[in-house]
């Protein structure tokens, strides 16, 4: 016999028929009902938003954002995931910034990268230029080379 489980959504303890099931019966049902609605809803508003689907099915976006990350809602039929840019607000629908702010944060970053190729850094480095560098250390370290 499966070993009890406490339900991954209301804690209750439930007997898991299978040990991927994570939710007890009635909280699996509810979910499956409100994928339902929001599919249903995508169905006929193709366009809607994040913002738009929580307001007209109820679901909270943490879940969409869920159903989005597992790849059982396609990521496409969310247009907007209610992302912005970290740096101007645009929304955007991956990562910290638009493509816009992450050029201009890139290039600064290498200005600042230049400059300090060219005035070999002394001991009174200004905190500027190290928080310059930190940025295009980080950006670099992320593209991985
Ligand atoms: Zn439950
Ligand atoms: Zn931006």
């Amino acid at each position: 016999m499966a070993a009890l489980r406490n339900c991954a959504k209301c804690g209750k303890l439930f007997t898991p028929i299978s040990s991927s099931i994570k939710l007890c019966v009635q909280c699996e049902k509810d979910e499956q009902d409100q994928f339902n609605q929001v599919k249903e809803y995508l169905k006929e508003h193709a366009k809607a938003t994040v913002i738009e689907l929580t307001k007209a099915t109820g679901v909270e976006r943490k879940q969409i954002y869920e159903w989005v990350k597992s790849g059982r809602l396609d990521i496409a039929s969310v247009l907007d995931l209610g992302l912005s840019c970290e740096s101007c607000g645009k929304s955007i629908k991956s990562g910290r910034f638009c493509i816009e702010c992450a050029a201009r944060i890139e290039s600064d970053a290498r200005k600042v990268l230049a400059q300090q190729d060219r005035t070999k850094p002394t001991d009174s480095g200004s905190r500027k230029d190290r928080a310059g560098f930190h940025v295009a250390d980080s950006i670099r370290r992320r593209r991985g080379y």
